[in-house]
């Protein structure tokens, strides 16, 4: 079966292919850099890799961009309150958040793009949607029109009912003419950043950020857009409504949405107050990898609720990986095959990749590794495990590490560092051309009293920390 995902637009399972039959051209709301994000942000962004490793895995080449929301309302509070411009203040927010992708092992998207880097491109869509009437000005702001595009709603498969067009409603900071309508373009208030623009001075609305930054670098039509579930309704169908008001085409194929992480009954947020950050966890001696093996184990559409409980099983899940993973390295098999065990590794990659393949049921994909892992200790403890038995066993590992990351420990403060390990690992094999065996053998030493175990293999050294 082809690859697969749920489709909020059409709330079916689809098949999926990009367009162009290559590249996915793929969008995520990125996170609004005004605090450190919580495990829950997390959670959305580490789906969001999952999703990127696998499509890569399935032979798609991406053009994937994530945003960075630099200016909203909090971040001016924020700033202003601290003292700093919005630059200064957003600035550290940023860095946080790349260190955090970077120790969770989020892949980098090949575009990150920062909200204030495009106003002039905001401001020449607002003004395109005036022309073409979607939008009315109110006291300095600009709003857009939602009775004049007829689809809304198409997306959160709402009628509104509650809210029907043309009821006022007033809320305490701009006026609008209908309660679904929203701002495209907010007039400058006393104190607060602004920019000076032809459709008067001001900043942009939340919603046109991404209309206007996907379709610059991915063209009009995405493959895929992606979010949490809260995104869905409005800011999801409010980018819907301009994009396709401004070209007049379908503006993503694909429309996929991750359920929220929860703390017992409640959702993770800020604004309740009952979140970790990444950092607090990690300063409560949790590894990087046991928090992303969590995260990424429950599908990206159920729930899941954060547990210390989860935490640990996700820890001893990875510790039986690795473990078995040294057993491999470290094993001397008999010659020839275990054939019940190698239909059993080709099963347990094909219900790997075809987990994956319905619409990244991780939990599924997990279990058809450890149900292997289990059999193959099985063997081995029996001395049934053989050497042709090696391959497969690794090579499952591999396609799952390819999409989890989680095999290879972190390094902690005072380790030697990758590069490091890298250059000795080179000195090594030079020391080996040279016939300097005493040399080599120095090295592989001095790498295992810093944790660190070789293994000369076909396609060259590899290595792993103890
Ligand atoms: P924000 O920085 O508030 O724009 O949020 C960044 C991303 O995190 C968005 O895609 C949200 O949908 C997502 N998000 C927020 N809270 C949670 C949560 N508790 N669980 C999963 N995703 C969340
Ligand atoms: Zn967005």
């Amino acid at each position: 079966m082809a690859l697969r995902f749920h489709n909020t637009l059409t709330q079916q399972i689809e098949e999926f292919q990009p367009a162009d039959g290559h590249t996915v051209r793929m969008y995520t709301c990125g996170p609004t850099v005004w605090n450190f994000v919580h495990i829950g942000n997390l959670r959305t962004f580490t789906f969001q890799d999952i999703l990127r490793r696998w499509l890569r895995a399935r032979g798609f080449a991406l053009d994937h961009v994530m945003n960075l929301t630099d200016v909203d309302d909090r971040i001016i509070r924020e700033a202003a309150a601290a003292g700093k411009t919005i630059y200064e203040y957003t600035e550290q927010y940023t860095q946080a958040f790349l260190d955090d992708a970077a120790a969770l092992r989020l892949e980098r998207p090949e575009r990150l793009v920062k909200a204030t880097d495009h106003i002039p491109e905001m401001v020449e869509a607002i003004r395109k949607l005036s022309a073409k009437g979607f939008t009315y000005e109110s006291e300095g702001s600009v709003y857009f029109r939602v009775s004049g595009f007829k689809d809304y709603g198409k997306l959160s498969h709402s009628d509104f009912g509650g809210m029907k067009a043309g009821a006022r409603v007033d809320t305490d900071k701009y006026d609008k003419t209908d309660a679904r309508d929203f701002a495209l373009w907010k007039a400058r208030k006393e104190g607060e950043h602004f920019w000076e623009a032809a459709i008067g001075a001001g900043r942009p609305g939340w919603h046109i950020e991404c209309s206007v930054m996907s379709m610059k670098y991915l063209g009009e039509t995405l493959d895929i857009h992606a979010g949490g579930v809260d995104l869905t309704f409005p800011h999801h169908e409010n980018e819907i409504a301009q994009s396709e008001a401004l070209t007049g085409k379908r503006f993503a194929r694909f429309w996929l949405h991750s359920e929220h992480l929860m703390l017992g009954e409640q959702v993770m947020s800020k604004s309740l107050g009952n979140f970790y950050t990444l950092r607090d966890l990690l300063g409560m001696g949790y590894t990087p990898e046991a928090i992303r093996y969590l995260l990424a184990s429950v599908p990206y559409r159920k729930q899941l609720n954060f547990t210390f409980d989860g935490l640990h099983a996700a820890a001893t899940a990875i510790e039986r990986l690795r473990n078995f993973d040294l057993r491999l390295a470290g094993g001397k098999f008999p010659d020839g095959a275990h054939d019940g065990l190698a239909a059993r590794a080709a099963g347990a990659l094909r219900k790997f990749e075809e987990s994956l393949d319905d619409d990244l049921n991780t939990a599924e994909a997990l279990g058809a590794v450890f149900e292997y892992v289990r059999d193959a200790n099985t063997a081995m403890d029996a001395g049934e495990f053989r050497a042709a038995n090696t391959a497969q066993a690794r090579g499952l590992l591999a396609r799952f590490d390819a999409v989890f990351d989680v095999l290879k420990p972190a390094a902690k403060a005072g380790d030697i560092t990758g590069p490091e390990i890298e250059d000795l690992i080179a000195a090594r094999t030079a020391a080996r051309k040279a016939r300097d065996f005493k040399r080599a053998d120095e090295i592989r030493m001095e790498l295992a009293d810093r944790g660190v175990i070789l293994e000369d293999t076909r396609d060259g050294v590899r290595w792993k920390r103890k």
